[in-house]
């Protein structure tokens, strides 16, 4: 047992008085669980819980004691006696493992109460402590799989959580010499297969872990050259559930990596989801994905969902939280605490700086910064997005000219951000009168976003408020979801309606489906919406590609002319452009010393870190795949 544990569980027994009947005290990965005989007492005169949480810096969860535990049944039945009617519990199941008792439900603040009255009196009198979490408005088939995943093996990942905390308090003798570097495994002067390796003397971690979609050779980050067994890692951080940012995890576990993965809840729900499809969209095509979907299913286990601005240990020497970094659900930029303050390490991820219809403003302050590694697919100097009232009014023109002449519209978006991004633009032109449009949206962009609803709280203000009020825009009128591809053909006899499909650089899946059966068609548009990778047949078209060999349903091949009308509306990008850029680096606080530039084709990531060094007099590098960088 390491010291650290023992100094944490003194500072606990020395804090709460006798009367707690404390019977074990427990590390659960970062988190601390108190077990009691008496859980009444944390919650009297003083909080307890709050109390133990500032001084040990951690998150502290109270369990009562197992002999105290009421009966499944019994406890289920007293919890729905106790939360009111409106709260609309779908689901209560238990977790012995955490002597907890999730409760479902589409309005968990009144589960919880005024105050945390409610949920205290579950606790007090069922014994279990009552696990809240949000039901989606909208129904998720993943996210369902997901939460019946977690809970399946939750003795499981009691064990996990255990082994994280033996490693992530184990005794380590630092030193004022310890160093520490970045090495680039992936993603550098490149869109795709993100994957940044952070290494000190104590201490391996990964950030971020993604493929090349859009690639067809030199798919995946650089991991032999680590010369290590993968099983050696301590960690994984992930930043968003892109692919390129989370798509080569579950390869991780397929090698034997048996770690701790630091997310916030939606990342880990949408990696999870994007995952499944990406072995899926492989398999139609006849190929083989790196790992199966038992390797995604062995990730979940050991993801450590975090929330933003949450501090947490995640190695002796390394301490993590993840800001908003406002490109999709849940994304985050990371903040590294390295050796006790000894280097202070941000990682943008992808970010938005600039409006959106869906997130709050990006986290732009941080308590210490010495090196920032930041992203730069829009950072060359000719890299601008036109703004996003220009944007929405290209978008309109271009659909209603294209009803008008009774053509259809295909925007291929990514089924997580763009995509909801797009759904709130055109709901609404619907609500405000300017768009009489049927908007079929295909496939996984519903699954995406039904785990959306499941999380408002990530969301800016306005879609916050309608989600809880049950008026989700995602489900609104104007929309029509069609599942496991059916009636495309239907859709398509239709005259005038949009289709919202993924992928969104026609790489595979739904919208290339949709592209073979109107490309030919001259009323038809194809407009895209997001950011078009080096060699996907999206860039291709977008370049003017004007035909293609398709094979027929006979199997013989023939020439596919592109005949609609293809259109580029920039300016719905969930990362930020190149003026965008510029002025993130202008208003982050506290200025790196240093900065490493990723994520950008060559020219791009080139450009940016000559600007950044050229305004701000800050020694800006944009970093190739395989090279290293000493940052202490
Ligand atoms: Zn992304
Ligand atoms: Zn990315």
């Amino acid at each position: 047992m390491s010291k650290i544990i023992d100094q944490l569980k003194e500072t606990v027994s020395s804090i709460l008085p006798e009367k707690c009947e404390v019977t074990k005290i427990e590390m659960e990965g970062p988190e601390v669980a108190i077990y009691t005989k008496n859980p009444k007492s944390f919650f009297e005169n003083e909080n307890f819980v709050a109390k133990t949480a500032f001084e040990l810096k951690k998150r502290v969860n109270i369990r009562t004691d197992k002999s105290l535990l009421l009966d499944q049944k019994e406890a289920e039945a007293k919890a729905r006696q106790i939360v009111p009617e409106d709260a609309d519990i779908k689901e209560i199941y238990f977790d012995p493992a955490f002597s907890e008792m999730t409760i479902e439900s589409i309005k968990p603040g009144l589960v919880i109460g005024k105050g945390g009255e409610t949920s205290k009196k579950i606790i007090l009198e069922t014994g279990w402590t009552p696990n809240i979490i949000r039901a989606p408005t909208q129904t998720s088939d993943i996210l369902k799989g997901i939460r019946h995943q977690l809970h399946k093996y939750s003795d499981e990942r009691k064990k996990i959580l255990k082994e994280a905390a033996e490693k992530i308090y184990a005794d380590i003798d630092q030193s004022p010499k310890d160093w520490c570097r970045v090495v680039a495994l992936g993603g550098f002067k490149q869109v795709g297969r993100s994957c940044i390796f952070l290494e000190t003397p104590h201490t391996k971690v990964l950030m971020d872990c993604g493929i090349n979609v859009a690639a067809h050779s030199e798919s995946f980050p650089y991991l032999n050259v680590l010369h290590l067994p993968l099983s050696e890692l301590d960690a994984v951080v992930v930043t968003h559930a892109h692919l390129d940012h989370s798509g080569f995890i579950p390869f991780l576990f397929k090698s034997g990596f048996r770690g701790p993965i630091y997310c916030t809840p939606p990342t880990r729900d949408l990696m999870t989801l994007l995952q499944f499809d990406y072995i899926d969209v492989l398999a139609k095509e006849g190929k083989d994905a790196p790992y199966n979907e038992k390797d995604v299913k062995e990730s979940l286990k050991y993801c450590i969902p975090r929330e933003y601005r949450e501090v947490t240990d995640i190695a002796p020497d390394m301490r993590l939280t993840l800001h908003n970094a406002a490109h999709i659900l849940g994304s985050a930029s990371v903040h590294m605490h390295i050796g006790e303050g000894a280097h202070n390490l941000v990682y943008t991820g992808d970010m938005k700086y600039g409006f959106t219809r869906l997130f709050n403003n990006v986290d732009m302050r941080y308590p210490r910064l010495e090196t920032l590694i930041i992203e730069s697919t829009y950072g060359g100097k000719d890299a601008f997005q036109p703004n996003r009232q220009e944007a929405e009014d290209s978008l309109l023109r271009v659909v209603k000219e294209t009803v008008e002449r009774d053509g259809n519209i295909l925007i291929p978006v990514f089924a997580v951000g763009r995509g909801q991004e797009i759904m709130l633009v055109l709901e609404n032109f619907y609500r405000n009168g300017l768009l009489d449009a049927k908007c079929y949206v295909d496939g996984m962009t519903n699954e995406a976003s039904g785990i959306h609803t499941a999380y408002p709280e990530y969301l800016r203000k306005g879609v916050q408020r309608r989600i809880l009020q049950n008026d989700s825009p995602f489900t609104a009128e104007i929309f029509e979801s069609i599942k496991n591809g059916k009636n495309r053909d239907e859709i398509l006899q239709e005259k005038g309606v949009v289709i919202i499909a993924s992928s969104g650089m026609l790489t595979g899946g739904a919208s290339v489906r949709y592209f073979y059966k109107m490309a030919e068609n001259q009323n038809d548009s194809l407009i895209f919406v997001g950011y078009q990778g080096e060699g996907t047949l999206g860039r291709k078209i977008q370049g003017g590609l004007k035909s293609l060999p398709m094979t027929d349903e006979k199997g013989k091949t023939k020439a596919l002319n592109i005949n609609m009308r293809v259109e580029t509306v920039d300016g719905f990008s969930g990362h930020s452009d190149r003026d965008q850029l510029m002025a993130y680096m202008r208003n982050l606080k506290p200025k790196p010393k240093r900065v490493l530039v990723n994520h950008g084709e060559r020219t791009r990531a080139a450009d940016f870190a000559r600007s950044i060094s050229a305004r701000y007099k800050i020694s800006a590098t944009p970093m190739d795949n395989l090279e290293a960088a000493r940052l202490k």
